[in-house]
């Protein structure tokens, strides 16, 4: 992915932000309440939306909460083909053969999946979740939401509700494109109830032992609720320890 300037982006565009959270509501409300927050002020701001896809947990609620504000062509979801059998069995999600079907598909629909013939697969429901496009593997889908966020208005850039390896693996993984100059996007960690304090507290201690640059300190903000993340992304300064290299090349 070629680097972009984020202050170069047409006034005119609307604001993209790429949400990554949960697959699972999380034992505590909070979390699923958060997301119907951030959904609401993306709807008073103008934003449109990118995530993972799917209908479950936070990711789920971000989506549906924000089509049924701003509409389904707010929202775009992208999954790879693996992950959208798990709308469908959980008990693929789960590793289990007992839990319940949570949306049925016959085999020729399966088929269908499988053989690639139908990429923008209808298993998730546009009216309810927006439009969904299906890729064949996790790489492809980071770097479609990427571009996603880059094409977007000024005020784009990446969120972090709360979530597993996954969404931390994800919000982790663009802040070191960041740091390496793949990308100038601001990153938004929202720190509700302390639940990211760990990844916080593990920067400030990787600062005092060397591994992080204090320049680098602040390419991930804190914001401590979702109300406040439209803010931070608008005030988003780049940090200055970034390193400077030539990606087009
Ligand atoms: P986690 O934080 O571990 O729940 O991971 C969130 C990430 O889980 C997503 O971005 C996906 O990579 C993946 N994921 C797991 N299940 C699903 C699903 N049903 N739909 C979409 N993404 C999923």
């Amino acid at each position: 992915m070629a680097a972009v300037q984020g202050g170069s982006a047409s006034e005119d565009k609307s604001p993209v932000v790429c949400v990554f959270c949960g697959s699972s509501p999380g034992k505590d409300p909070v979390h699923l309440e958060s997301a119907q927050i951030l959904a609401k002020s993306l709807h008073g701001a103008g934003y449109k939306l990118v995530y993972g896809g799917g209908t479950m947990g936070i990711m789920g609620e971000v989506a549906k909460t924000l089509v049924s504000l701003s509409g389904p062509s707010s929202v775009r979801g992208i999954i790879p083909r693996a992950l959208i059998r798990t709308e469908v069995d959980s008990s693929i999600r789960h590793g289990t053969n007992s839990s319940k079907v949570e949306r049925t598909m016959s085999p020729e629909e399966l088929q269908r999946i499988d053989s690639n013939e139908d990429p923008d697969s209808k298993i998730v429901p546009a009216n309810e979740f927006g439009a969904t496009t299906i890729v064949p593997d996790m790489h492809t889908r980071k770097r479609m939401m990427a571009q996603c966020v880059e094409a977007g208005g000024p005020g784009s850039g990446f969120v972090a509700l709360a979530g597993g390896y996954g969404t931390l693996e994800e919000v982790m993984e663009m802040v070191t494109w960041n740091q390496l100059g793949i990308h100038m996007i601001p990153i938004v960690l929202v720190n509700v109830n302390g639940y990211w304090t760990g990844l916080l507290d593990w920067v400030k201690n990787s600062i005092r032992e060397g591994f992080v640059g204090e320049g680098a300190a602040n390419i991930l903000v804190e914001v401590k609720s979702a109300d406040e993340v439209v803010e931070a992304l608008r005030q988003y300064k780049l940090a200055p320890g970034r390193f400077k290299l030539d990606w087009s090349k």
